[in-house]
């Protein structure tokens, strides 16, 4: 080799290094820069959750069994310190993350119902507090069948927790806090409500709902310093759910346009479609209508109504408003807010 091209030879291995390395520097550089950053967020995003100057209610997932755009359903609610989530449909582990919230502080999670769009995620959701870090005993909060229920995905995950602390260690993954336990509570069948959670004066009521042949079926009542959150679970016009609601800050409902999914019933029929007929015919038997829900809140006076696990699911502000604004409305004389996955309502302390 001429002693010219041994130069042009060295050069060129010079250059590929100094770009590798400056490639190298500015992917550390990137990498750095995205973990703190994404550090950062949750930290700011913890700091404002758990504010005890307000209780903030993240609905985590506003979707129902039927297919759409939305996570299945789910609302977190943090109040006094604590992250209480109410429901844990399809998606919502995975979800929580992206919003930020703090999953490995989760203080208990309350079940409605065995629905799946109510359950599905429950798995997910003990799985991933401890392995994001929740250094505590997790309780899963529900009437008859939630220890049946626990105790099946924790089966179905024990080789899971298994090899994470094997590969991870018991410092990093202690499997003291795998798992979950269980409160299965009875709720009353005359319609009261009875506590099932008691923390630093945060109080958790559960009370029966209609939700034939589903039963049993609760709404959850949580009450801190004079405020007072219903969440409904599923359910069909209910005088329980009117009782349990006088006069609260928030009901936080289900909700079915009837007319609508009649329609859809009328349509699958007119196809010969009777299996798809039988189902929609079949809904609106156990969930409670828009303008039933709008009548419920008005005469228990409701202050605001929230609207989730909205069937049909639309989209757009034409259709949401004709589908669920304009009748609830015409009766309900409150706040009204449409919830949407990951939407945040504050709600400040005296
Ligand atoms: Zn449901
Ligand atoms: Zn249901």
């Amino acid at each position: 080799m001429k002693l010219n091209q041994t130069k042009a030879l060295y050069c060129k291995i010079l250059f590929l290094s100094l770009c590798s390395l400056t490639l190298s520097c500015s992917w550390d550089r990137f990498v750095l820069s995205r973990v703190n950053e994404s550090t950062a967020v949750k930290a700011k995003v913890a700091k404002e959750l758990f504010d005890k100057d307000k209780i903030t209610i993240v609905l985590t997932g506003t979707g129902s069994p039927l297919p759409s755009e939305s996570i299945q359903n789910s609302t977190a609610i943090f109040v006094n310190g604590q992250f209480l989530l109410f429901d844990a449909g399809d998606g919502v582990a995975m979800a929580m993350e992206k919003l930020n919230l703090p999953v490995s502080e989760i203080s208990a999670v309350f079940i409605t119902h065995f629905h799946s769009d109510h359950f599905a995620d429950l798995g997910e959701v003990i799985d991933r507090s401890w392995l994001l870090g929740r250094q505590k005993p997790l309780t899963v909060h529900g009437p008859k069948g939630i220890t049946d229920l626990v105790n099946g995905f924790l089966k179905s995950y024990q080789s899971e927790y298994y090899y994470r602390t094997k590969h991870h260690g018991e410092a990093v993954m202690p499997s003291q806090w795998k798992g979950a336990k269980t409160n299965e509570f009875a709720p009353k069948s005359d319609g009261s409500s009875k506590i099932v959670y008691e923390k630093d004066g945060v109080v958790v009521h559960a009370f029966f709902v209609n939700h034939v042949p589903v039963e049993p079926a609760v709404g959850y009542k949580i009450e801190y310093k004079g405020k007072s959150i219903v969440i409904s679970g599923d359910t069909a016009d209910s005088e329980f759910l009117k009782k349990q609601s006088f006069g609260v800050d928030y009901l936080i409902s289900e909700v079915m346009n009837k007319s609508m999914i009649a329609k859809v019933e009328k349509a699958y029929e007119s196809i010969d479609h009777d299996r798809f007929r039988k189902i929609m015919k079949d809904i609106q038997l156990y969930h409670i209508d828009a303008t039933e829900l709008g009548n419920l809140a008005e005469e228990a006076k409701v202050k605001t109504l929230v609207l989730t696990h909205m069937i049909p699911f639309v989209k757009g502000y034409i259709q949401t408003k004709a589908i669920y604004k304009d009748p609830i409305k015409k009766v309900y004389h409150g706040d009204l807010i449409i919830a949407h996955d990951g939407k945040r309502i504050e709600i400040p302390l005296p």
